[in-house]
């Protein structure tokens, strides 16, 4: 290793390793008790963290980042593969605690360690064009000695805030591109559930050995508020009420924030869809992680033709799906939502909905010991219904007969939201079509959730659902960087005719040569 900065004096497991030593120190907060939501268990406890705590490890990270930095990318994607070995020895460990602490079906808790190497496969394989630097031409010839350079230099410290519903995939994307970048990372999960990835980070300096640049602080809202105070870049996801306090505290700062935030994505099923498939994909979309995926299926519109063999063969098949806890045996379907205060939300939209004279064709209620909803079907809703209106974040889906594909978008578009849309036609030509009215970052034609699986598409909600974006080809990681130019002269002239001493001799034909070069742009089309 060669080190051009100043020496690492950081204890490396006093910042990797929180959830386990937080206890020891001084100033640190109280136990956070982690129970599963399926049955209630406690599973699990951290220390929360201490705004002192906090302060502590973004010193170290800061320490720590100049040497990863300099160390070159072939050595952080070394560490970050090795990282990925450990994670798939280990995948059967940390999927039991993301099943545990987030009460999801195996099948579903299954899929964050696969998917979190596919992407750290995908950055590896990517970084080096992505970072590469350029040499762009000069633009005229008044600047053609100059040879000019951009560099993509990291923010020192991201902090990395995430939410409880992909506990472990979720933040890793977010991480991993801003390592790979050479910048330190500071995360912090959700306070709902921070086991699996609080496991992560402690395997990254005590397992893998790599250096101290990755550290986790646990605990809730306050302790992601102390990140945003100390950290030089914000990466948020979460609700959209928490992301406008975290965009107003960076905007004081005056550092960048990217944010993922809250959905009430819209499902358009056209009357020449395949109804199978339709049925099928937007039950999937709306049910999957007992609906609680940020691009989940939350309202659908169907065109008038097909609407009542639509929601028939709906109801049909949510009846079919298995509610409750999972073993490793694949028995359920549809888990648990993450906390009670999820359960109350959905339970308040489906009673106002009722009340207000909407009709569950299926579900409705609570079911079970743990925190269980019912996959529940609302027809006879209109617009103006919370459950329309307002994201939920469960497994219910209102659906609503539309005249035509004309009022279809009015009504998708009719959301303080943008995150995503599905649309359900047999024509790419009417899809295409739709997508471009969509006030939306994604849309999804005859699939649920498929541009979260593509890394090489930027992830971006629009309108209140989020700025920035998450991963994403080149983007992905540059937004971690700054990009640093360069100007240096081809030529070593004494002095340049744009500096002292001013004079007509050189001013005059230099201005003149200016006026010409500039009469020389591009021709506005003719009217
Ligand atoms: P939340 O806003 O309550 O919490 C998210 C995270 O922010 C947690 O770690 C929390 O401790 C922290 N936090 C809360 N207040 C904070 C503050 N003032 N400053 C800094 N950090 C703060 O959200 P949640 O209930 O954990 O997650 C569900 C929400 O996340 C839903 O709205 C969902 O749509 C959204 N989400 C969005 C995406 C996306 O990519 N757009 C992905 C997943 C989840």
């Amino acid at each position: 290793m060669t080190s051009s900065g100043p020496p690492i004096t950081f204890d490396p497991i006093a910042i990797s390793d929180v959830p386990r030593r937080l206890g020891d120190l001084k100033a640190s907060g109280g136990p956070l008790v982690v129970r599963s939501p399926a049955s209630g268990e406690v599973i699990g406890q951290v220390t929360a963290s201490t705004a002192a705590d906090v302060v502590g490890v973004v010193r170290g990270l800061r320490q720590s980042q100049t040497t990863w930095e300099s160390d070159g990318l072939e050595a952080r994607i070394g560490h970050v593969l090795r990282l990925r070995d450990w994670l798939l020895a280990n995948a059967h460990t940390l999927t039991k605690l993301v099943q545990d602490e987030t009460g999801k079906p195996w099948q579903e808790a299954s899929i964050e360690v696969p998917l979190s190497c596919d992407f750290i496969n995908y950055y590896c394989r990517n970084a080096k064009s992505f970072l590469a630097g350029s040499h762009p031409r000069p633009h005229s010839l008044l600047t053609a000695s100059k040879r000019l350079s951009i560099v993509h230099r990291p923010y020192p410290v991201v902090g990395v805030i995430s939410a409880w519903n992909f506990p472990f995939v979720l933040p890793l994307m977010d991480c991993l591109p801003a390592l790979l970048a050479g910048a330190s990372v500071v995360v912090k999960p959700s306070e709902v559930t921070p086991l699996a990835l609080g496991e992560v980070v402690r395997a990254w300096t005590q397992e893998i050995k790599a250096p101290p640049v990755f550290a986790c602080a646990q605990g809730a809202g306050e302790v992601g508020a102390a990140v945003v105070d100390h950290v030089d870049y914000v990466q948020f996801t979460g609700s959209t009420r928490s992301g406008r306090a975290v965009a107003i505290r960076a905007a004081e700062r005056l550092i960048p924030c990217s944010l993922e935030l809250g959905g009430k994505d819209a499902a358009i099923v056209l009357a020449d869809a395949d109804l199978d498939r339709a049925v099928n994909g937007v039950m999937w979309g709306a049910f999957a992680n007992a609906g609680q995926v940020c691009l989940s299926i939350e309202r659908v519109y169907v065109e008038a033709p097909i609407y009542e063999a639509f929601v028939d063969k709906l109801a049909e098949r949510v009846r079919s799906l298995r509610v409750g806890p999972d073993d490793q045996r694949y028995q359920a379907d549809v888990g648990a939502l993450a906390t009670q205060a999820q359960m109350e939300i959905v339970r308040r939209q489906v009673d106002e909905a009722v009340a207000q004279g909407a009709r569950a064709v299926t579900g409705g209620h609570p079911v079970g010991a743990g925190t269980f909803f019912e996959p529940t079907v609302l027809v006879d809703v209109d617009q103006s219904m919370a459950c329309m209106r307002e994201e939920t974040f469960g497994p219910t889906l209102p659906v609503m007969k539309v005249r035509d594909v004309d009022e279809a978008v009015t009504l998708a578009n009719d959301s303080p939201y943008g995150l995503s849309a599905t649309v359900w036609t047999t024509s790419r030509k009417r899809a295409e079509e739709v997508a471009h009215r969509l006030e939306v970052g994604a849309v999804n034609v005859n699939d649920a959730f498929s541009n979260f699986l593509c890394f090489p598409l930027p992830h971006a909600g629009w309108k209140s659902s989020g700025i920035g974006s998450r991963m994403g080809g080149a983007q992905g990681i540059l937004k971690y960087c700054r990009p640093q130019v360069m100007t240096t002269p081809r030529l070593s002239l004494r002095r340049e005719l744009t500096w002292y001493p001013y004079s007509a001799r050189v001013g005059r034909p230099l201005l003149a040569a200016m006026r010409l070069l500039a009469s020389r742009g591009p021709r506005a089309p003719r009217p």
